[in-house]
């Protein structure tokens, strides 16, 4: 596309300063984009920058067929950029102001989205390109998935009812942000203090000192508590009255459901307009929609699969729920004392203790590990540099490959207050050019681990897993060999995205990798074969608990997006109750089973039908994993052909075809019933 306007078009000093900012090679400085002084006029420029892609959006149509190229379906630009920035330090800096700001932008920024995605022109201009052009097998696959989209999402339509799909995807996105908002608030909401330690004594010390640390900046004794995970689990799991972990659970189970947080009307909303969408484009309900270029072919498919690994967890559930009964001789047993007794009884019986094993994993000493295998599997070095940032415990890092500069790489890994307490990885830069401007990409992992007083970190394996799995997100982007920001890691199809940083996971639990960087914090010595032997008696403890948990959101997903749309909040409260209480054998109830007022991954974010994609990950990551477990997990040849049919391949072709050119077959379950020990 042309280039945006030049420096000295932007009369106003701060708006200037912004725009020298953006324009930078390396690391924006949130600190200066997002400053006081920023902020006022980051409105109208926003609206400046709309303008401005507006009008270059209309030139293009205008192109003459013979100078229709590539290079001007490219679509990188500042407004983009500025908006995925201020997304990003909104969900780890959350405030009002910006909050305020996005969503008063959003109507303008969708409309023009529309615009776009609802050209007709701009459509045509694909076709003639790719009837009348050379293109090189990336471009082909490019060309050709813009034009699948375009026909599977409104082409064939008459114009009133295009007009229809414009508003629904306008509402789409404004529901979806709000959504996502009250869940944030009323997480943010909750806080509980315990005035002395009578319930924590079995508590690790590193949470009890955070704890402590979270009670005295807000000026209260003794220890906070909040809704993050971290803090969740410890009471979870150390909390010694049932009371109190019955509160904990319930308030978890009931994010935004009273009050200005309410999120139930909206999920009738999203729900009926989800279903009118499907309608207007020929499917029976919103999974049919979602699944036409899925691997699972079918949402009947996908209930099927769910059912049979529903039949495969029951079975080990009856078994490890006696064995619980029996070793407490307990009389009733409810939700809330699940992590709370398989904790203690993996200490007594199993006699693994988890304050001892988190010994073995610093922080720091899992971090390097991460750095020393990317050196040692695909010869990637880092260098911490000194970049602007927002917080003291950030770390940006050059990451190069055989010497050469990839990608810059943030590690935003500890609590704050404003961050929002999930984990991920996400790319704030792609590596293309914007506008004119050679930029390099910038890609960041944001985690909410907790540091004691002193500094120290220590990880339960659950962490270490985290950090793997979203550092593997990173490398995955970091090594696509495409010149195109369409065919990267994250636009990788969505049966695929999860899956390089899915199969990492299993590096925390294999014998030989473990020994390799678990090491002791006072000691410094490796992890010891007893230890060893005893973890892996674990392997399959409690398996499907984490098979029937996930296996209710998913089942939860298909449903509310194959049956008729509920009319009131009673009707949803109660068709949610039905499926999680059909699923679980713990008898549930219905006051604390409201989780769809805070599922925000189908009703905040893109997982709407497929949230099973988590699923779908385990399965094939399992599958590919018996092919490392067979050869041996270092083999330098099996990960020389991930790298070279998968990590590099991106999104250059159907991820049916990249499991195939990797395991050179087709995809079996046997792999993944065999991990779960079902
Ligand atoms: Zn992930």
């Amino acid at each position: 596309m042309p280039i945006g306007r030049k420096l000295s078009d932007y009369p106003n000093h701060m708006k200037k300063i912004i725009m020298e900012e953006l324009r930078k090679k390396w690391i924006p400085d949130f600190k200066v984009l997002f400053s006081k002084e920023s902020i006022e006029v980051l409105p109208d420029l926003l609206l400046e920058l709309l303008e401005g892609r507006k009008k270059i959006f209309a030139e293009l149509l205008e192109t003459p067929k013979e100078k229709i190229s590539f290079e001007i379906f490219e679509d990188e630009n500042f407004l983009n950029y500025l908006f995925m920035l201020l997304n990003h330090y909104e969900w780890v800096n959350s405030s009002d102001v910006l909050r305020k700001i996005i969503d008063d932008f959003r109507p303008a920024y969708m409309d023009f989205s529309n615009e776009v995605e609802f050209s007709k022109p701009y459509y045509e201009m694909f076709i003639h390109f790719r009837d009348n052009c050379t293109l090189d097998v990336e471009q082909k696959r490019i060309i050709d998935l813009t034009i699948r989209n375009f026909e599977q999402s409104w082409i064939h339509l008459p114009e009133d009812k295009q007009s229809r799909l414009k508003e629904i995807n306008q509402s789409m996105a404004k529901l979806g942000f709000d959504f996502s908002n009250n869940v944030l608030d009323s997480e943010k909401e909750f806080e509980y203090f315990f005035g002395t330690d009578e319930f924590l004594k079995e508590m690790p010390e590193d949470d009890l000192s955070v704890a402590k640390e979270k009670a005295i900046a807000e000026w209260k004794a003794w220890y906070r508590f909040t809704s993050d995970i971290t803090s969740y689990m410890a009471v979870m799991k150390f909390c010694s009255s049932s009371e109190i972990r019955k509160h904990f659970y319930t308030c978890r189970n009931t994010k935004a459901t009273s009050g200005k947080y309410d999120n139930r009307p909206m999920i009738l909303e999203i729900l009926k307009l989800r279903k009118e969408e499907s309608i207007l484009l020929w499917h029976k309900n919103y999974a049919e929609n979602s699944l036409v270029d899925k691997m699972a072919e079918s949402p009947e498919k996908v209930i099927e699969l769910l059912e049979q690994i529903r039949e495969r967890a029951i079975g080990k559930w009856e078994s490890d729920l006696q064995e619980i009964r029996d070793y407490f001789s307990l009389e009733s047993f409810w939700p809330w004392d699940l992590a709370y007794y398989s904790r203690i009884l993996k200490e007594k019986k199993y006699e693994v203790d988890e304050k001892e094993v988190k010994k073995y994993f610093e922080y720091d000493t899992v971090k390097k590990w991460l750095f020393d295998i990317a050196e040692r599997l695909y010869s990637i070095t880092f260098e911490e540099i000194d970049a602007p940032k927002f917080d003291p415990e950030i770390r940006i890092y050059k990451a190069f490959r055989d010497w050469e500069f990839k990608s810059y790489f943030i590690m935003d890994m500890f609590y704050r207050k404003e961050k929002t307490s999930w984990a991920w990885a996400d790319c704030l830069r792609e590596k293309l050019k914007i506008e004119s401007a050679d930029n390099d990409p910038i890609i960041l992992n944001v985690c909410s681990f907790q540091r004691w007083t002193d500094g120290k970190a220590l990880l339960n394996l659950w962490n270490v897993q985290t950090m793997f799995h979203e550092f593997w997100h990173w490398l995955h982007v970091m090594l696509s060999e495409s010149k195109h920001s369409w065919l990267n890691g994250f636009h990788v199809e969505w049966d695929f995205v999860e899956l390089p940083s899915q199969i990492m996971e299993n590096w925390c639990n294999e014998k030989e990798s473990l020994k390799t960087f678990a090491k002791h914090i006072d000691t410094g010595e490796v992890i010891t074969d007893e230890l060893l032997e005893k973890l892996d008696k674990l392997q399959h403890f409690m398996t499907w608990v984490w098979a029937l948990a996930q296996n209710q959101y998913w089942m939860l997903d298909m449903k509310l997006h194959t049956e008729e749309p509920p009319e009131t909040i009673e009707e949803l409260d109660d068709k949610v109750f039905n499926i999680f209480q059909d699923i679980s054998l713990f008898t549930l109830e219905k006051e604390s089973t409201k989780v769809h007022a805070s599922f925000t991954h189908i009703f905040g974010w893109g997982y709407a039908a497929w949230y099973y994609s988590y699923l779908w990950a385990e399965i094939i990551e399992a599958d590919v994993f018996s092919e490392f477990k067979k050869n041996g997990i270092f083999n330098p040849e099996v990960w020389n052909r991930f790298y070279s049919t998968i990590l590099s391949q991106w999104a250059r072709k159907p991820a049916r075809e990249l499991f195939h050119d990797f395991m050179w077959r087709d995809i079996e379950l046997d792999a993944y019933f065999k991990k779960q020990g079902f």
